[in-house]
């Protein structure tokens, strides 16, 4: 690998090569690290772990060098589990966390990315204290090493998790603090209201609240939208209202060095530009009009 930036993109896992389809794609981007969903994000049905190819997966990745524990998993974002007020819904979190967490480590990963949830009305406090129980009660339980990255949101809807406060407050009341770290997504906090064109003060405010120590994954994406429009619509480096200089100094930047930096921004024209992306990254240098070529 040409530097030890430690940056890669979420990439797909289909058959028939499942786990050993995923990271032969990260390669192809000439990535380092990458994020993956165990099945569909928008639902919770699951393959069997068995048909997965995880032994030979594993195997590549060991032989490509990769570091297995900066590998991440993203949790279906179909459950909501800051609400406990349905039931049904609230097994479904419950059920759908803990197999989520065995999932991510019979992958030999370590890191499980959240969505905190939405409050739906009830308002974030009451929704943090439900996402808190629900949190303690599936990790209660859980004999993995896996930790739960709880991801910034941007404030769409009645998102929780939207600035580094609420985010402190959920590592703080949890009763196993050590199993929860923070997942930083750009676009999301740019969204929110945070200036992501400052980046080190963004990371002093992130370390002054929250803890640098907490940080376990950082999402790198430009948004379509304005600072604080809570709209949470990716867009590719350099397109955005973010812009590129601010994304690749903090892909860069020497507090994140052993962080793994994810890129989810959107495909063109069914291609994915990721190659470019992590490149223009690596070189720290855009290319302009890098996305020309597949606008044609
Ligand atoms: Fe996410
Ligand atoms: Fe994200
Ligand atoms: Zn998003």
């Amino acid at each position: 690998m040409a530097k030890d930036l430690l940056i890669g993109s979420h990439v797909g896992m289909n058959g028939p090569d499942y786990y050993l389809g995923s990271i032969k794609e990260a390669i192809s981007y000439g990535a380092t690290t990458f994020m993956f969903y165990t099945g569909a994000p928008q639902n919770t049905f699951r393959k069997p772990l068995s048909d997965l190819k995880i032994e030979e997966g594993r195997a590549l990745l060991k032989e490509q060098g990769f570091d297995e524990s900066k590998i991440v998993v993203h949790a279906p974002y179909i459950m909501n589990p800051a609400n406990k007020s349905r039931p049904d819904l609230l097994e479904l979190t419950l059920n759908t966390l803990t197999s989520e967490l065995r999932r991510t480590h019979a992958f030999g990963a370590k890191i499980l990315v959240l969505h905190p949830g939405n409050h739906l009305g009830l308002g974030s406090e009451e929704a943090i204290n439900n996402l808190v129980e629900n949190l303690d009660t599936v990790l209660a339980q859980d004999g993995t090493d896996v930790r739960i990255a709880i991801e910034t949101m941007a404030g769409k809807g009645s998102e929780i998790g939207t600035c580094f406060e609420d985010v402190k407050k959920i590592l703080d009341n949890c009763k196993y603090p050590e199993r929860l770290g923070v997942c930083l997504d750009t676009c999301h906090v740019h969204d929110a209201g945070y200036d992501v064109n400052e980046v080190d003060d963004l990371l002093a405010e992130f370390d002054r609240i929250i803890g640098l120590n907490r940080l376990l994954v950082v999402h790198v994406n430009d948004s379509k939208n304005i600072r604080g429009a809570h709209k949470d619509r990716h867009e590719n480096l350099g397109y955005g209202e973010i812009g590129f200089e601010a994304l690749c100094k903090l892909a860069n930047h020497p507090l994140l060095r052993d962080i793994p930096k994810i890129l989810e921004t959107p495909y063109i024209n069914e291609n994915a530009p990721y190659s470019e992306e992590i490149r223009m990254l690596r070189d720290e240098k855009f290319i302009p009009g890098w996305k020309d070529k597949y606008l044609a």
